[in-house]
């Protein structure tokens, strides 16, 4: 299988990486970051990279310099988010996708995309697209609980250099920061 990975540099990508390779080894993946912005932007940057290299992928990335998601601050949290952002990358690796005429897009994504979101957007990619330049959107890691995630990669070499927090810099105590903690690992 050819598939364009959307690569956040965190610790979903790199086990829809080593989940994919364990079904199909032959697989060969085009790995993308895209920039939009966001504030871990330059911290998820060095992490996607990283990744991609030591897996032996090709790698391009995608800068949007001026941001195009807002910053918003969680209420509850007090921590910042950006709402929509998978959603658009994965418009976004869609079409690379398409422009590479490759079939298959993976993501380890799971923030503000549900089920409801993922039958959408295959319906769409499928209607606009006739093959072969159907899109089908792959989600490796989707339900399986975030502890879980983290055991089964615990042992790659790589888990430490992913990042996890939406801060510029790892806050270190917030929900994601905790369960990277909670699992012995750096907060990221
Ligand atoms: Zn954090």
């Amino acid at each position: 299988m050819i598939a364009v990975l959307l690569n956040s540099g965190g610790l979903d990508t790199l086990a829809s990486i080593r989940k994919l390779q364990e079904i199909d080894p032959t697989l060969e993946l085009h790995s993308l970051f895209v920039d939009l912005g966001q504030p871990n932007a330059t911290r998820a940057k060095a992490a996607a990279q990283a990744i991609a290299a030591n897996h032996c992928l090709t790698h391009k990335e995608f800068v949007f310099p001026e941001g195009l998601t807002a910053v918003e601050v969680d209420a509850e949290t007090s921590k910042t988010r950006t709402p929509y952002l998978n959603v658009l990358l994965h418009i976004l690796a869609a079409s690379y996708a398409r422009k590479l005429n490759i079939g298959y897009l993976v993501s380890g994504a799971d923030d503000y995309l549900t089920a409801e979101f993922d039958k959408k957007f295959a319906a769409i990619l499928a209607e606009e697209g006739r093959a072969p330049y159907a899109v089908i959107p792959l989600y490796p890691m989707r339900g399986i609980a975030k502890d879980d995630r983290i055991q089964y990669i615990l042992n790659d070499p790589l888990i430490n250099q992913t990042i996890s927090c939406n801060e510029a810099v790892a806050c270190g105590v917030c929900v994601k920061c905790a369960e990277r903690l909670a699992n012995g690992l750096l907060a990221n």
